[in-house]
């Protein structure tokens, strides 16, 4: 038995009903996002304001409140009752420090937000955005100070999405990383192997074939149909009610096949996460993934340390001639430089592993400058074009392929991006961690057997859910934390 001590028995039984609720609530934005009819987003909205507040009165229970700071200064629990603990202790701490007037504004503003974002888009017009925005950004200055800090405001929004993420350790990855990822891609465009454009990027496919491609890929990788689903939506993302029944969008341009392909992908591993979770854990409050930065790179290594490497672009080979029939005049080799060109580029989503995380510095110095209000929103449109240009060689030339172009803003994500730079790093020190302790890791990929691959993610990290803090669960697996150093070594081996 994983929980042992009464206490936490006890614990756990008062908690259940917050389980039973983030359970209800993430099936209503699951179907929010897939089949919920277009009218249905007023009411959604007002619901899930209220099921939010009900949450946090929940968990602010003079009953849970008292049993979890007695069980904490009690010696003797093991790793996971202690991460119950810890996990519960800092839930309570945040939804103390937020006033419920917060919480609730936060969700109606966002809410608000998003369509308007969505339109600011389609009209290429950050005006209708703006004022949307800049309540935003002054909710998020408040949610800061309510939740405290040390050295920056950002740090306590930081932290909200990566436990213990500081400013100052996103400034070290990206001082580490810049100059890096920057001598590295003028070499690859002086090798010129991998090519910028490939005419690929512009065929049309059939989508009903690419839904046929997307559901034998999830099959080769084992995705288990019983426990889990695929769907659409605008966005691709996944979800999960439990260990038992976990759900992953996908979307259809019609053109550029590589894109549907990878964000399934991308989302099996993110999938994959929260099914291979001890089943013990499940309605407990460190059943699920322990963090975003934890979970991208989960995502990131199917995407990326798997689906783009040349074992497996020749191992499904022929799976994609067979199902994407005007793809048979390519070579597996071919096939591998679609699927990494490298190239400046406007948008992050589209962006190639080497550029991506140049996309995330954009985004984290503007987050920072606005959070410690030494930049208005109103001045956010032209230093984006200006710093894209500064950071990337290219100007955007409308504010839908710059500023507008991410959703994330809208929904009041500020201090979430970084988590998108550590999961690719930490993709890079698993692969390093994999490839060295699985000797069959490249040909299990040629031939295309995950079961070791996944067995060993499941042990080193999907197992424990949140049971360990992001750093410490990196120690234990790996003996040391993030270092980014394996991820240039990564796209040095790989590229130059
Ligand atoms: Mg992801």
């Amino acid at each position: 038995m994983v929980f042992q001590n009464e206490g936490i028995k006890e614990l756990l039984r008062n908690t259940r009903v917050l389980w039973a609720l983030s359970h209800a609530m993430a099936l209503l934005s699951w179907d929010a996002e897939t089949y919920m009819p277009k009218n249905g987003v007023g009411e959604r909205s007002l619901a899930m304001g209220e099921l939010s507040v009900l949450s946090q009165k929940i968990l602010l229970d003079k009953k849970i409140v008292s049993l979890v700071d007695k069980l904490g200064g009690e010696e003797g629990l093991n790793d996971y009752e202690n991460g119950v603990i810890r996990v519960l202790k800092r839930d309570i701490k945040m939804m103390k420090a937020l006033p419920p007037e917060l919480v609730r504004d936060l969700a109606q503003t966002t809410q608000e937000a998003r369509p308007m974002w969505r339109q600011a888009k389609d009209k290429n017009n950050f005006n209708i955005f703006k004022p949307y925005l800049e309540k935003i950004i002054e909710l998020e200055k408040k949610v800061a100070e309510y939740l405290g800090y040390k050295e920056h405001p950002y740090d306590a929004l930081l932290d909200y999405y990566e436990e213990g993420l500081k400013t100052r350790d996103v400034d070290d990855m990206f001082t580490k990383l810049e100059p890096e990822i920057r001598k590295i891609m003028d070499d690859i465009f002086m090798k010129g192997y991998y090519p910028r454009k490939h005419e690929l990027e512009e065929t049309k496919y059939d989508v009903d074939e690419m839904r046929c491609l997307n559901k034998k890929m999830l099959e080769i990788l084992g995705y288990p149909f019983d426990t889990a689903r695929i769907d659409e939506s605008a966005h691709p993302f996944t979800i999960h009610m439990g260990i038992k029944d976990v759900r992953i969008t996908t979307r259809y341009e019609g053109y550029d096949f590589k894109r549907s392909l990878f964000s399934t992908i991308h989302e099996f591993g993110h999938a994959l996460y929260e099914l291979q979770i001890d089943e013990s854990l499940k309605t407990t409050p460190i059943g699920t993934g322990v963090s975003l930065g934890i979970h991208e790179s989960q995502s990131r290594f199917w995407e990326n340390m798997i689906g783009r490497s040349m074992e497996f672009a020749e191992a499904i080979h022929p799976i994609i001639k067979k199902y994407l029939p005007f793809t048979s005049k390519y070579s597996y080799e071919e096939l591998y430089k679609y699927f990494n060109t490298v190239k400046p580029s406007f948008i992050r989503t589209e962006a190639d592993e080497v550029t991506y995380n140049i996309h995330i510095l954009l985004r984290y110095r503007l987050e920072k400058l606005l959070v410690a209000g030494e930049i208005k929103v109103s001045e956010v449109p032209e230093l984006w074009d200006e710093e894209t240009e500064n950071l990337l060689g290219i100007r955007p030339k409308t504010h839908s392929e710059g500023v507008l172009q991410d959703i994330h803003w809208s929904q009041g994500s500020i201090g979430y991006f970084p988590t998108y730079t550590i999961g690719n790093i930490v993709s890079a020190q698993i692969r390093y961690y994999i490839s060295n302790d699985l000797a069959s890791f490249y040909n299990d990929i040629s031939n295309l057997e995950f079961n070791s691959i996944k067995n060993y993610l499941r042990e080193k990290i999907h197992r424990w859910g949140s049971a360990y803090e992001p750093k410490m669960l990196l120690k234990k697996s790996f003996g040391e934390s993030m270092n980014a150093k394996y991820f240039i070594e990564y796209l040095k081996d790989k590229y130059l």
